[in-house]
């Protein structure tokens, strides 16, 4: 397949792109790593009068450490962030997922930016983004507005951005002590989109989950927040009986869909399955049993 016709554009400053931005209004497309926009023009799914290529706006591709956190640039590379000792020090959650998605080839090109900007409830990366409350900035020529990750994510493929904006950067609280974090996920090969992924970034005191933010992927149109399988877990010892009993608020927490890939019924399943692994993996021993609820399948 070929794409229709487009006119391509490749600002130098942002102050360009906000100006190609308001000329083509939503006729225009933002091309980033192009590993979605590509295949989404050559089948035709979008067929934008204009791409608007930000990959030479300068220093939208750093990662470094400031007083509110950890900055990742909208277009780091997603191959960058998962080998970024930056990242690994101060975002453990983001570097244990970034080798999830898709394959070497697509991370060497796919950005932070593109992947949060998509909206794919099935990403790793927008999961992360919740778990760890992170701030997401998109500027448009009025200036910057900060959007908690909480609230970016609106819908399947939908986000909090405004016509005109730009995602710039993701700001990412570090890590502090006594956290740890894990991600896990489930796919039929691997670099496929995960079925379900579970983000999990917790609080461990005495071998107990002190404080527990769970996020899974591909259970709903956006990252879903298991606030009662976190409230299960919280100030308490993961054994048998916590750990049935989380495992069942997902029951309540999630919604999964059922499609071509999976049922709602084995999405559920595949949440508990990584419910214990995460877990084992944060409090680094194995646990006293499985997670799952007798009687389930
Ligand atoms: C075979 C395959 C497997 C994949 N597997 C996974 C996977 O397992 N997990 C996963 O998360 N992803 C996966 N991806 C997607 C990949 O991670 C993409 O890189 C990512 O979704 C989009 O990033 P991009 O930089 O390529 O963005 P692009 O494709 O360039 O853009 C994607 C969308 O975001 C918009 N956009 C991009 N940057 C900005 C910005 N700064 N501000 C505002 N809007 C912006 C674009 O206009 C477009 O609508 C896969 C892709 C392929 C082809």
């Amino acid at each position: 397949m070929k794409p229709a016709p487009f006119a391509y554009h490749r600002p130098a400053t942002l102050e360009e792109a906000f100006e190609l931005l308001e000329r083509y209004g939503s006729d225009a497309r933002i091309l980033a790593g192009g590993q979605s926009l590509v295949p989404a023009l050559n089948l035709r799914l979008a067929t934008p009068a204009a791409l608007i290529d930000i990959n030479r706006l300068p220093g939208l591709d750093r990662i470094h450490l400031a007083s509110d956190g950890l900055v990742m640039g909208a277009l780091a590379r997603q191959h960058a962030v998962e080998h970024s000792p930056l990242v690994a020090q101060h975002a453990p959650l983001i570097a244990h997922a970034m080798p999830h998605i898709g394959h070497l080839a697509i991370r060497t090109r796919g950005t932070v930016g593109g992947s949060l900007a998509l909206a794919d409830p099935a990403a790793e990366l927008p999961a992360c983004a919740v778990a760890l409350g992170a701030t997401l900035r998109a500027a448009r020529r009025a200036g910057v507005r900060e959007i908690p990750a909480a609230r970016f994510f609106r819908g399947i493929y939908t986000t909090a951005l405004e016509p005109g904006e730009i995602l710039t950067e993701v700001v990412v609280p570090a890590i502090q002590p006594g956290w740890r974090s894990a991600f896990d996920e489930l796919a039929r090969r691997h670099g496929d989109y995960a079925l379900v992924g579970l983000a999990a970034h917790c609080r461990v005191s005495n071998g107990a989950v002190a404080e527990a933010r769970l996020v899974l992927t591909g259970v709903g149109l956006t990252p879903v927040r298991a606030a009662r399988a976190e409230a299960a877990l919280a100030g308490r010892r993961p054994e048998a009986g916590v750990l049935a009993e989380a495992a069942r608020a997902f029951d309540t927490d999630l919604d999964p869909p059922s499609d071509v890939h999976a049922s709602a019924a084995l999405r559920r399943h595949l949440a508990r399955v990584l419910l214990g692994r995460v877990l084992t993996r944060l409090l680094g021993s194995p646990l006293t049993s499985s997670p799952l609820p007798t009687g389930e399948s």
